[in-house]
């Protein structure tokens, strides 16, 4: 066992309490699973369950949903469709990646929608997964649930008078990891390469790479612009200036951890001594403490 998992499972015990946190430390506060809906144009929602946040348009074509949260989040999902026409309208679902907050809800959907994503989610979910960090184990997803219609670098929705580009972003938060770009509404959905104003998870097991992670946002950045609504997979509606500002930390906290790492620092020597104090808000704010983002950025370089 190398020293970065061994670290890693060090602080399993805390995750398991902190990473329920990750549903309400920036989303909304339920007792019941509900969703909170932000309306950004005529026919395009935001929406916050449990999991990763969703994005919805609707239209004469029917309903296209963007990711899926939690199957506890399932009743919720479809009492918040029935507001938009009814599940019986959703034609398609996006999944940003094979993350169960984002997926699990393909169960319930898949008898309905047309299930997209990047091939390697589709690989992904046809086998069982292990993420060690938060000791969570995927089960293969049953036929219905998996993505039936799969790209490799980009494909392209015409529906409800919107032009959807889905663009795969190689090896950022996964290996399979698709930004969602609403081209005639200025909005995108980032998935889970966006975890607005905190320490993002990245599954390095799976593909994921924290300097990947930035070189992708930095292509992204150059395809908005200041009036872009911009999603995050986790965290409030944000704008440019808050995706510039995530960019900025992950390549800042990445030079102060490689920094420490070419003087000869153990990994251990690294995360006792932290990272300087203008990340602590971002350290804050995060559902793991300061030293798994350590962990996370050093196995990346
Ligand atoms: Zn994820």
């Amino acid at each position: 066992m190398n020293t970065f998992k061994t670290t890693m499972l060090s602080v399993a015990t805390a995750l398991v309490f902190f990473a329920p946190n990750l549903a309400s430390a920036d989303n909304h506060h339920s007792k019941s699973p509900s969703f909170k809906s932000t309306q950004l144009t005529d026919n395009i929602y935001m929406l916050q369950g449990k999991g990763g946040n969703l994005g919805l348009i609707k239209g004469k074509q029917g309903l296209l949903l963007i990711d899926a949260d939690y199957k506890v989040m399932s009743g919720a999902l479809k009492t918040e469709l029935a507001k938009h026409g009814g599940v019986e309208k959703l034609n398609y679902l996006i999944n940003t990646h094979w993350h169960g907050d984002h997926t699990q809800g393909n169960f319930a959907l898949g008898h309905h929608a047309q299930i997209i994503a990047h091939d390697n989610v589709r690989a992904r979910l046809l086998t069982t997964q292990e993420i060690k960090l938060f000791q969570m184990v995927s089960k293969p997803y049953p036929e219905h649930a998996l993505p039936s219609l799969t790209y490799s670098t980009r494909m392209s929705l015409h529906i409800n008078g919107e032009d959807i580009k889905v663009v795969h972003f190689p090896n950022g938060h996964t290996d399979g990891d698709s930004v969602v770009f609403f081209k005639n509404s200025n909005i995108v959905h980032m998935g889970d390469h966006f975890f607005s104003g905190f320490f993002p998870f990245i599954d390095i097991d799976h593909g994921g790479n924290v300097l990947n992670m930035a070189k992708n946002i930095k292509v992204i950045l150059g395809m908005v612009d200041d009036k872009t609504k911009i999603i995050p997979g986790h965290g409030p509606l944000s704008n440019k200036v808050d995706l510039q500002a995530f960019h900025d930390m992950l390549v800042g906290t990445s030079a102060e951890v490689k920094a420490m790492k070419d003087k000869g620092m153990s990994l251990e020597k690294i995360q006792t001594k932290g990272l300087s104090k203008k990340w602590t808000p971002w350290a804050e704010k995060s559902f793991f403490p300061e030293k798994v983002w350590i962990g996370i950025v050093h196995s990346s370089l």
